[in-house]
Order: C-alpha cells, then structure tokens, then sequence
C-alpha cells in the first residue's frame, strides 16, 4: 500500500465514522422524542379519566327534549354510551293509567347514571321515560320525574289519563294495520284521524327514523307478561329472541302476541315493520316498578346485544 493509497483508505475510514456517527445521533435523538410522547399524552388525552367513569373521548350521558304533547309539554330522551349498538326503551306511552311504567323509566336512567360500567363500549341505550306528558299530569298534576309519591293515594286511573290530550290512544296511532278506532279491552277507543295524526306518535316515529335501532322495548302495566310484536305474518326471530331474552331473565310469561284483543296501529307492531325486534314489558300491576326483575331483563337485554 503506497501513501496515496492509505490516505484514500483514511479518508473512507473518516467518512464511515462520521456516517455512522450521524446515524447513532439521529437515533438517539428519535428515541428520547419517542420517550417524550407517552410522558405528554396522559395529561392531554379525554382517554385518561375513562376507567372509572367508562367515558370515552365522546359524552358518556346526554339528554334532550325531541318534541312536544298536544299541550305542549316536553318529550325527552335520555341517552348513555355512543355505539352503533342502539337498545330504546320507553316509559308511559299509556300516560297516567300506566304511570308505574314511568317511574320504572326513570329508575333506569338513574341506575345508568350511578352505574355506568354496566354499560358495554358496544352498547348505546337511549330511554324516552314518559311518550305521553299529558296523561302523567291528568293523574298527577306534574311531568318529568315522578315517583309513587306524586300520585295521589286515591288515584284510581280508569280511562282519560291513558289517552293524550285529545283523547287518542297513542299506541293506536302508529302506521301498521292503523284504522281510525280500535279496542281497549271491550271498549271502542279513538285511534285517530290518521297514523301519526298525534304529535306524541311523530315524536317517537321521528326519533326511530332518524337513530339507526338495534331493538325497541316499551314498558306497560299490568298484563305481567312480555309480549312480541309483528305487523303482518309471524312474529320474527329477533324479537322472538329479545322477548325471550327479557322474560326469562325477568320472570315475566313470554308470550309471542299479544291476543286478548285485536290491536291496530301499535308502536311495537310498528317498529318491526321497519325490521326492528320490538316488545312490549307488561308489569304485574299498576303501582310497582318491579325494579329487580326489570333490572334482570334490561340487564339480560344489554347482555345479549353485546355478544
Ligand atoms: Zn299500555
């Protein structure tokens, strides 16, 4: 090797060296920014309170008024979790006469306010507690959330607070084998002057059509069975299922259809025309919520749509 030789060898040597020095600095310089991030992101990330109160970066609970009675009183819903996975349950459709259902309505919504671990990330549940304002205030001179204690002792609810303001059964007023009247037992009520003629119907036709539905339960008294819905032919597997689900976990009769009487224009009926599961929850009485059993339905329910 003559000297021009070990020069070129030096300076290939040099240059390798300062390569690789650059290289190893780069390095370094990217891990200690690598370190830095996780160190930051806790203090800035929503994710950093969500273990105890199972939020995510999105609204764990919201509520809002989605319509009016005929007096003008408010509808409202009360949503928790934000899955696709959409459960409905709704109180009161059957006002005053069913206030219990109501009362079991809000009992939920401030389970899932208190308890809202038991909601599942996939699951969304949204509650309307009270489809019909005005026959709640007929029995007890007040809306939102009441209690036993605000029906009077006396109270021995026998027809008008079961109908909106214009004497219309609203779970007649629905758009499935809808006729202007219909049957309460043996009696011939008013179903309308066309589905959807009631504000307190298009509330809940409005709220369903604009929030995709995985399944719709609504709460009655005082049959104690959990009934299935179908608008025209048989009673479908998902709601077969769901009502299942319910009445077992609850220990309510599953019963497919409801068959005492012939019912038109219902909203259960309905929903499942749109291909939605739907039930109707008959509590055993009209003053009890029944609250565990119907803890162990909803519960059940939530189960089974988390799977
Ligand atoms: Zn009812």
């Amino acid at each position: 090797m003559n000297r021009t030789q070990i020069i070129y060898s030096l300076i290939g040597v040099i240059t390798l060296a300062v390569l690789a020095g650059v290289v190893l600095w780069s390095g370094v310089f990217e891990a200690e920014n690598e370190s830095l991030v996780p160190e930051n992101q806790p203090a800035v990330s929503p994710k950093a309170t969500s273990s105890s109160t199972n939020q995510t970066d999105k609204q764990y609970y919201g509520s809002s008024t989605i319509g009016q009675s005929v007096e003008g009183r408010a509808i409202s819903v009360h949503t928790f979790g934000n899955a696709d996975n959409h459960l409905l349950f709704v109180g009161g459709i059957h006002g005053g006469y069913e206030w219990n259902s109501v009362v079991l309505a809000y009992n939920l919504i401030d389970y899932l306010q208190a308890n809202p671990s038991e909601l599942p990330e996939n699951i969304k549940v949204s509650i309307i507690p009270s489809a019909n304002p005005d026959g709640v205030y007929a029995l007890a001179g007040k809306t939102g959330p009441i209690s036993a204690a605000d029906v009077p002792a006396d109270a021995n609810p026998g027809g008008p607070e079961r109908f909106n303001a214009n004497g219309v059964d609203l779970n007649r007023n629905f758009a499935c084998r809808w006729q202007p009247t219909s049957n309460w037992r043996s009696e011939e009520i008013d179903a309308g002057t066309s589905a959807f003629s009631e504000p307190e119907a298009r509330v809940i036709r409005d709220y369903v059509q604009s929030h995709g539905l995985s399944a719709g339960i609504f709460f009655h008294s005082a049959a104690g069975a959990v009934y299935g819905a179908a608008c025209n032919g048989q009673v479908g597997p998902q709601t077969k299922t769901l009502l299942n689900t319910y009445a077992n976990a609850a220990g309510y009769r599953a019963v497919e259809r409801f068959d005492a009487y012939p019912i038109t224009g219902d909203v259960e009926s309905w929903l499942t025309k749109l291909g939605i599961p739907a039930v109707s929850v008959e509590l055993s009485n009209h003053t009890d919520t029944e609250w565990q059993k119907n803890l162990a339905g909803v519960k059940a329910v939530i189960k089974q749509f988390s799977q």
